[in-house]
């Protein structure tokens, strides 16, 4: 319980709350047989995969733990005359696992876009579609290079995974093998909502991402991973540095995941001095103005194309946006250079505003989140309108063109979001969806808040009654550990993101109070950056750095579809003392907050502890000797979902007033 939640309750009342909880009420209904108590299926230890030096009973990596390393050197000539790619990249891998690998599973995820596809078949109609004629990945050059020597592997493409076989195999704890692969593609126009092309009246917007061959992740859980890319199921990958060129038609802007290496090559005088303003500016400053772009003057003196050259250190994936028709404007933060890259339909009204707001939106999340979380780990964040909705990679994301005033908030404030999960503490997506899109959603509802206090549109998502009614919705009838290529469609957004968050949001502010749980939250942050947790790991490190066992917690909202019911079934009196009769009547368990107003209209809060409903799903709360009581009310500011607000109420039943059962004072347990 933390000190803010303490000033909203009745100091007189809490000094007795926990111990108050001598179980004279629940004795009067204790099992007179040795049967196990009631509710021991809801509060048994979880079965987490047993712990290991590798991964530890604290939720810490242990000793033992390793992951492996993919760094990447790539070349790629952007055409836009064919909308096409060509790349060529040397991954080095390095095997830091105890095992030898005869193979390696690389990612190719452009083969989404051929037809026939299994994600093409799996999501006809649905916006994970993308498949045309001529779409997927063309390799001209498969090699590896081990001790100096190269050969040609043999190798075999299924969907978007390639395996390659190894002559020789790549050592333990420490070996490495390069692997340099050429490459071929038709950028699709809309790419599955991660990549694709928009046309602007100043030319083609260009977005890139899971344009390169990658490798898939080997761990100590599932060896290597080689999942589909089918599309609702995000990524799993290793971290690396990245040295990249870009190499584009002159009259291109490019903007990319980490530092711009060679800007004295392909900014003009003019552009490196407000950059160079920007980062120091709390205002945004343009380094494209709305009438420079398409100006000869933007680009520097010559001709041909420019190659960009980028570096990023220690990330899992690189993305990319080139255009000539990018508005380009930049602030920053603590060092940190804030930009955003639009064509002009991108701009906004002054009752609308649109992408001219971007950077500062940007400034308010990466600062928001730095300061509240754990710091911005990076040197630069570009937000680049496009036909992306919205899509996260380290320090770029791409938000849609369209988006305007509190919508563009919202996308921009979450795929920054996404800065600290998936992009910092690295999970795997595939599987595990709600381990960066919930925890996102998480950050997102205070970040929003900050921003716009109670004006907030998006708050009422984040409400109890909102979740409750989701949560009855026959499409949202899996549990958030289902992995996210298995959910439906329709659940996605509720289960991957709202369910999760929401969690979150109630294990904060109900079950741990914000002290204990900001506690736990940045360590795990702090434990997993630029490592691979698992839900273990996270589950594990909540219940070490907080002190409590969750396992009701964790089974009840993420491996169930449990509802809650809490209900004040009546209100007692006997020998001068008063007994409030609760019941849980649904799956889930919660702590209960009772707010009790006496017959002089003082009202005082009551919070009951989860380990009530250890012995039955009723429990009897004694209250102090001495006053009348009018009305007892469970959840009284609704931060629960709870399903059924009509029993959440007892009032005293007045000579006028007496309605149904429940409201009477004379029932009896
Ligand atoms: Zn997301």
């Amino acid at each position: 319980m933390s000190q803010s939640h303490r000033a909203r309750w009745h100091a007189g009342a809490l000094a007795a709350l926990f111990l108050a909880l001598a179980p004279s009420g629940a004795g009067a209904q204790a099992p007179t047989t040795s049967l196990p108590p009631a509710n021991h299926d809801v509060f048994a230890p979880l079965p987490l995969p047993a712990p290991s030096t590798i991964r530890t009973a604290s939720g810490k990596p242990g000793p033992d733990y390793w992951q492996q390393r993919a760094d990447y050197r790539i070349k790629v000539t952007l055409e836009p005359e064919a909308h096409r790619i060509r790349g060529s990249e040397v991954i080095t891998y390095t095997n830091n696992s105890p095992d030898t690998l005869t193979e390696l599973w690389i990612q190719l995820e452009q083969n989404l876009f051929r037809p026939g596809s299994r994600g093409a078949l799996v999501n006809a109609g649905t916006r994970w579609r993308g498949a045309f004629e001529g779409g997927g990945i063309e390799l001209t050059r498969v090699e590896v290079v081990q001790r100096g020597k190269t050969r040609q592997p043999r190798y075999f493409i299924d969907d978007t995974r390639m395996r390659i076989d190894l002559e020789e195999p790549v050592p333990p704890r420490g070996g490495k093998i390069d692997i340099r692969i050429d490459w071929t593609f038709i950028i699709p126009e809309y790419g599955a909502d991660r990549l694709g092309r928009f046309k602007s009246v100043d030319g083609w917007v260009y977005e890139l991402a899971q344009w390169y061959p990658r490798m898939y992740v080997y761990d100590d859980v599932d060896g290597w991973n080689p999942m589909p890319y089918i599309g609702q199921g995000e990524f799993y990958l290793e971290y690396g540095d990245f040295d990249v060129e870009i190499t584009v038609p002159r009259e291109f802007i490019v903007v990319a995941t980490g530092e711009l290496q060679n800007p004295e090559q392909v900014l003009t005088a003019e552009q490196r001095q407000r950059l160079a303003r920007a980062r120091r500016s709390a205002e945004t400053i343009h380094i494209i103005h709305p009438d420079e772009v398409g100006k000869p003057g933007t680009r520097p003196a010559g001709s041909g194309p420019l190659t960009w050259r980028f570096r990023a250190v220690n990330v899992r994936d690189f993305a990319w946006a080139a255009s000539p028709a990018f508005i380009w404007d930049a602030a920053g933060w603590d060092g940190i250079l804030l930009m955003s890259a639009y064509p002009r339909e991108g701009l906004g009204t002054a009752e609308r505003p649109g992408w001219e707001k971007s950077t500062e939106y940007v400034r308010h999340s990466i600062s928001y989140y730095s300061q509240k979380w754990y710091r911005y780990p990076y040197p630069v964040a570009i937000n680049v309108a496009g036909v992306v909705a919205g899509m996260e990679y380290p320090m770029i994301v791409f938000c849609s063109v369209n988006a305007r005033d509190q919508a563009l908030f919202g996308v921009t404030d979450h795929e920054f979001g996404h800065t600290w999960f998936p992009m910092l503490v690295g999970n795997d997506e595939r599987r595990y969806a709600w381990m960066d899109e919930g925890l996102n959603t998480f950050l997102n509802h205070y970040s929003n808040l900050a921003y716009y206090g109670q004006d907030a549109q998006r708050t009422r998502a984040t409400s109890s009654d909102y979740i409750v009614n989701q949560m009855l919705q026959p499409t949202h009838d899996q549990p958030i550990m289902t992995f996210p290529d298995h959910l439906r469609r329709e659940g996605l957004g509720f289960l991957a993101y709202r369910k999760p968050g929401f969690g979150l949001i109630l294990l904060r502010e109900v079950v741990l109070g914000e002290e204990r749980f900001d506690a736990a939250f940045k360590e795990y942050i702090r434990r997993w950056a630029n490592k691979h947790p698992q839900p273990a790991d996270f589950f594990r490190t909540i219940e070490d750095v907080s002190g409590e066992d969750l396992s009701w917690f964790w089974r009840g909202w993420f491996y169930s579809t449990d509802l809650l019911d809490q209900a004040v079934d009546s209100v007692t009196t006997r020998d001068g003392q008063t007994l409030i009769h609760l019941s849980n009547r649904e799956g889930l368990v919660m702590p209960v907050i009772l707010e009790v107003e006496y017959a002089d209209r003082t009202r005082e809060r009551h919070r009951l502890p989860v380990e009530i409903w250890f012995h039955a799903d009723t429990y009897a709360y004694e209250l102090p000797a001495g006053r009348e009581v009018v009305r007892v009310t469970v959840d009284p500011d609704r931060k629960l979902p709870d399903l059924r607000r009509e029993n959440d109420t007892w009032r005293k039943a007045t000579a006028v007033g007496a309605r149904a059962g429940r409201e009477t004072s004379t029932a009896t347990p």
